[in-house]
């Protein structure tokens, strides 16, 4: 290449780089500029923001002590599907399941049979009420009657959505426990407009609200819960879901104040936990001896976020069922005695025939 040649292949260069210089970053800024205006709004299932937050995190497979599963359910398993079960369950330290979905009569022998017969160990059954009879008369003491057949065929605690003074007594009696649920959380019954905090999970599922024209209000279905409970001062209740209080710790404290025959689980609200770590930690410790781990739809990766709150000071992570909780939740780290008592503890002193040789003391 000859000197002058050179010279003008340089000045090419030069000019190109020039051209670029002047042009890109105003094409950059042009863009920068315009982009927020040309972009639409996002919709809330569009706007998926990704935490730029670096901190500690600690992600759980396996809950630092064996566990009670209180709120499950497993309609009809098969063998196969057991046995799957039970191996899904050891890699999470899940020690007892209990299935609140056994049936009554021939159902529940079944199920008693394939989940209890094969691994008595590992599980426990509820059974649930028919009211395929309900009009005839006699009905509460017909129920009555075949739990206690239940109760003789395996089963271990009832499962009810219905009041039945009868059947409660009867629980009483037998000493199983009876897990109910009341209500639906309380932003069912509210208008389904903008500033209903499950606005999401109503829209999936528009048949979960709950409006006046057509169900009794929230208020009421408490106060009828409530009564209840102090009807049947002998019958142990675990009212699921932290009895719809999960948003009111304050309220729940209140109830479990004034009826010791009380209990809850945490299964499906544990966001409603997540979001008030400090209050949630003072509350576990205060009422330590009156709620139970339990998880509701079985979804063996799912328990690592009960895991991490309740094990972990973990800031800010994201819940697993985005419905619930649009919100990020935070851990809350029980002392390990607390973390007992919600894991297992509890749940062996209200659930008969659980063997608690296969617990930590
Ligand atoms: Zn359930």
């Amino acid at each position: 290449m000859n000197s002058r040649r050179s010279v003008t292949f340089v000045s090419v260069i030069l000019v190109a780089t020039f051209a670029a210089l002047i042009v890109w970053p105003r094409a950059a800024m042009t863009q920068q500029d315009q982009t927020p205006q040309k972009q639409q709004t996002p919709t809330i299932d569009e706007y998926q923001p990704k935490s730029t937050l670096v901190t500690k995190e600690h992600k759980i497979e396996r809950a630092k002590f064996p566990f009670i599963d209180i709120h499950s359910h497993h309609w009809n398993p098969t063998p196969e599907e057991v046995d799957r079960l039970v191996k899904e369950m050891d890699t999470i330290n899940l020690r007892v399941m209990v299935n609140l979905s056994g049936g009554t009569g021939e159902q529940l022998r079944k199920t008693v049979a394939v989940m209890k017969g094969r691994y008595p160990d590992r599980f426990v059954v509820f059974s649930n009420m028919s009211y395929d009879d309900l009009n005839a008369p006699g009905f509460g003491k017909r129920v009555a009657a075949r739990l206690e057949e239940d109760v003789k065929n395996g089963a271990q605690g009832l499962k009810i959505f219905k009041e039945f003074d009868l059947v409660f007594e009867k629980c009483a009696e037998l000493k199983i426990p009876v897990l109910i649920h009341i209500a639906e959380p309380s932003a069912f019954f509210d208008p389904w407009d903008y500033h209903n905090e499950r606005w999401e999970e109503l829209k999936e599922f528009p048949g979960r609200t709950r409006p006046p024209a057509k169900y009794p209000p929230f208020e009421t279905l408490l106060t009828e819960r409530n009564h209840l409970f102090a009807k049947h001062p002998k019958t142990n209740f675990i009212a699921a879901h932290l009895a719809f209080h999960g948003n009111d710790l304050e309220r729940l404290g209140k109830l479990f104040d004034g009826n010791p025959n009380v209990y809850v689980d945490i299964a499906a609200v544990l966001a409603e936990l997540g979001r008030q770590p400090y209050s949630a930690h003072d509350f576990l410790v205060k009422y330590q001896d009156r709620v139970l781990m339990g998880k509701d739809i079985y979804e063996v990766n799912e328990y690592k976020w009960y895991f991490r709150a309740l094990e972990t000071r973990d800031e800010y992570f994201e819940y697993y069922r985005k419905r619930h909780a649009f919100w990020r939740i935070y851990g809350f780290q029980l002392p390990d005695e607390v973390l007992k008592k919600v894991y297992y503890k509890n749940a062996l002193k209200l659930v008969p025939g659980i063997d608690a040789k296969a617990f930590p003391e």
